[in-house]
């Protein structure tokens, strides 16, 4: 960690990097060959030797480390850590202090400062996301800094590198005082059972909550909803509060079941009520058109990529056919929420889909909320990937 290297950034790509750009790329260094143990510490200099950047050495996709000052005379030590995340929880006093909202995110990489670790917080528990082995060598001094900053509960984190096997369940508690999950949070006043010590999700995916709250209290009301890919059921039990008619929640996980009752019954929900299926989303269209079903209104929350029995879904290739699918089954007025996490492409490609697919089919639509992600998980414009969330709230019209 303390043998520092330094990196030579092309011409080219220097007033990138003076801009702010925060990620360590391959096609902007001529040296990357230097880097041997991840968490070195890192110089970015120009051709001519000249100061950009300090950071850290870490393999995250296809980034090979974040710069995270662009002070030449600044250390990377406690005191660092300490400032970035206090700057950080700082800016989320609103959340803290909010009683219906008691899960957030807290540090959000790059956007707080320091690319490769996030930190959320769920009702007195804080979960660490580690991003690459490299930041994970700082683990020391950033469990410190949070010791020093805040009461806890616990602290849990999650290893989301290649840690050379398998991931370990069970296995994420840190600090303080184990909990007894799941914990019920809160959010915009709905309850979730969340569990921090299961694998690396826990139950709930913090930056849809607008999106959750917009269905709920803008569009459910006496609707038929149809929530694909469905996970815990997050969309189908605010859609069940906001007084939609039924809901249909479909993901091919077994666990997707269990789990959805447990949220509807932590909210008071009869799960008789809904239906619940475990079964590829891609099968389930093809029932639908079968059985003559239709929709008022259509979740689509893919994962950027998965791979089923029978489907590779990537979201940048297939998504215009997921749409084309939905709005065969989805009623004329009904709506569609189209959501996307891919951080390969943008809001404007995103739309582009969007009307491929209805062009496909000779449909016309109008889009009516749009959404990226919350305050909570703070970006900045110098890296626009960060800002990956994409959900357009989708009229069809016929
Ligand atoms: N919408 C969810 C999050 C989705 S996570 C929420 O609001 O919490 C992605 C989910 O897609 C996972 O639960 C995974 O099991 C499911 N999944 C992936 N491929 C699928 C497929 N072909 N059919 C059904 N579910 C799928």
């Amino acid at each position: 960690m303390s043998n520092e290297v330094q990196l030579k950034v092309k011409d080219k790509f220097v007033s990138k990097y003076k801009a702010g750009f925060p990620q360590i790329n391959k096609e902007a260094i001529l040296n990357l060959d230097v880097l041997k143990d991840e968490g070195t510490i890192v110089s970015l200099v120009d051709e001519k030797n000249n100061f950009l950047g300090k950071g850290y050495y870490g393999r995250q996709n296809k980034g090979f480390g974040w710069i995270l000052t662009q002070k030449e005379t600044e250390s990377i030590d406690q005191q660092f850590f300490v400032n970035k995340l206090r700057a950080a929880f700082d800016q989320r006093h609103a959340f803290y202090k909010d009683k219906d909202t008691t899960a957030f995110r807290v540090f959000n990489g790059e956007g707080d400062g320091i690319g490769g670790l996030t930190i959320e917080y769920y009702d007195g528990y804080y979960v660490i996301n580690w991003y690459s082995h490299g930041i994970y060598c700082f683990k020391d001094l950033i469990i410190q800094s949070l010791t020093n900053l805040v009461d806890f509960k616990a602290i849990y984190e999650k290893k989301r590198f290649d840690v050379g096997g398998k991931y370990v369940e069970d296995d994420d508690f840190v600090s303080g005082e184990r909990g007894q999950f799941p914990i019920i949070i809160k959010e915009n006043g709905v309850n979730f059972a969340v569990y921090l010590n299961e694998g690396p999700m826990t139950g709930i995916f913090l930056d849809q909550r607008q999106v959750r709250k917009t269905i709920r209290d803008k569009y459910a009301k006496g609707k038929t909803v149809l929530n694909t890919f469905s996970y815990t059921g997050a969309f189908s039990v605010y859609a069940a509060l906001g007084g939609a008619k039924e809901t249909t929640s479909v993901d091919l996980a077994n666990r997707s079941l269990p789990k959805t009752v447990e949220q509807f019954q932590a909210n008071g929900i009869d799960e008789n009520d809904h239906v619940i299926r475990v079964m590829d989303v891609f099968n389930y269209f093809k029932y639908a058109i079968k059985k003559n079903l239709s929709f008022d209104m259509v979740i689509l929350d893919p994962p950027s990529f998965a791979r089923s029995k029978k489907h590779t879904f990537s979201a940048a290739k297939d998504y215009v056919k997921l749409l084309e699918e939905t709005i065969a089954i989805t009623a004329d007025k009904g709506i569609i929420v189209a959501s996307t996490n891919s951080s390969g492409f943008g809001m404007d490609k995103f739309k582009g889909f969007i009307e491929k697919a209805f062009k496909n089919t000779n449909g016309q639509y109008k889009i009516i909320d749009t959404f990226s992600l919350p305050d909570d998980f703070k970006t900045i414009k110098q890296y626009k990937e960060g800002n990956y969330l994409k959900v357009v709230f989708i009229k069809k019209i016929k």
